[in-house]
């Protein structure tokens, strides 16, 4: 699944203003970008983690998918296993005799079922040997892979390394996060990423998605270890920003709709006005997930392909 919004996509100039009617005020809160971002293809974080990249870069998922080699013994655990792109389990295995001390993978632990977290599961086992899979159910996604349950709190240890699992529905229903006792390092899935903001598919909730971010927040993590990206050394910033971006993007919204507009393509015009055509299909999916929260919440109705202030 993508995992970054036409906002990521394209770099507004720093202080951008906005289309005139939109009140001269920057048009995004985030700025940053991956598209065209480079990242090593395997890298030690830390001492307790390796990051392998998925071998999976795309408009979506910028570099691919960061995969990570968790724990400081002989066996460690896979956080995450890619999409199956073909020459990851090579990389994979030359990380692990390379930049883990020869370590084995013990088990496969997954952020939620999204195919570039998930879909490489079969590829991992078939080198590595029929590794346990742990995360949180959701069956109509999980590829049919027998996985071993997680819930909200769980936690999984190997050695030298304590996660916990935190349930951060929003971007995916089954989606977890993982903070690292030893070290206050948080692995944010597709919760947070290294540069740019997380899309809210169709199947995804965004006023789910602004709890977890909220949740999040309260965990006073050192840093953030993203599925997609570099490292964030400033959580808290970063997690307020992302808070700050959707609100940003509810208002810009209700502006279009108090103008009279009423339909999705017509909103992405008036505030994607800093992204190129052929990204505005991702920017209607970004504006109908904060849509249907206002639905929820009772302030817009949805009638036919309209929408319409109450
Ligand atoms: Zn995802």
């Amino acid at each position: 699944m993508s995992v970054s919004d036409a906002d990521s996509i394209t770099k507004a100039a720093a202080g951008a203003a906005a289309s005139g009617d939109a009140g001269g005020k920057a048009t995004r809160v985030v700025t940053s970008s991956m598209l065209g971002m480079g990242m090593p293809d395997k890298a030690r974080w830390s001492e307790r983690v390796t990051a392998v990249l998925g071998l999976n870069p795309g408009v979506f998922a910028g570099p691919g998918t960061n995969t990570f080699v968790v724990g400081k013994g002989r066996r460690r655990l896979l956080l995450d296993a890619g999409q199956g792109a073909g020459g990851y389990d090579d990389l994979l295995e030359l990380a692990l005799k390379q930049d883990c001390d020869g370590a084995e993978l013990d088990r496969i632990v997954i952020t939620h079922a999204h195919p570039d977290h998930i879909g490489g599961v079969e590829q991992v086992r078939a080198r590595f040997g029929a590794l346990a899979v742990e995360k949180m159910p959701l069956e109509r996604n999980d590829l049919g892979i027998e996985v071993k349950k997680l819930g909200h709190g769980a936690v999984v240890e190997t050695e030298g390394a304590t996660l916990e699992a935190i349930w951060t529905p929003g971007h995916a229903g089954d989606h977890l996060c993982f903070f690292m006792r030893e070290d206050r390092t948080l692995f944010s899935g597709d919760m947070v990423l290294g540069a740019g903001t997380t899309v809210i598919p169709p199947d995804g909730d965004l006023d789910d998605y602004l709890a977890s971010l909220r949740r999040l927040l309260e965990l006073d993590a050192e840093r953030i270890f993203p599925a997609h990206g570099p490292v964030i050394e400033d959580p808290q910033r970063k997690i307020s920003e992302y808070l700050a971006h959707r609100a940003l993007r509810d208002e810009q919204i209700l502006e279009g709709l108090r103008a009279g507009l009423t339909r999705t393509d017509g909103l992405v015009r008036r505030i994607y006005v800093d992204v190129p055509e052929f990204l505005y299909g991702a920017a209607g999916v970004s504006v109908e997930a904060h849509l249907r929260r206002m639905v929820k919440l009772g302030r817009v109705r949805h009638e036919d392909t309209q929408w319409v202030l109450v």
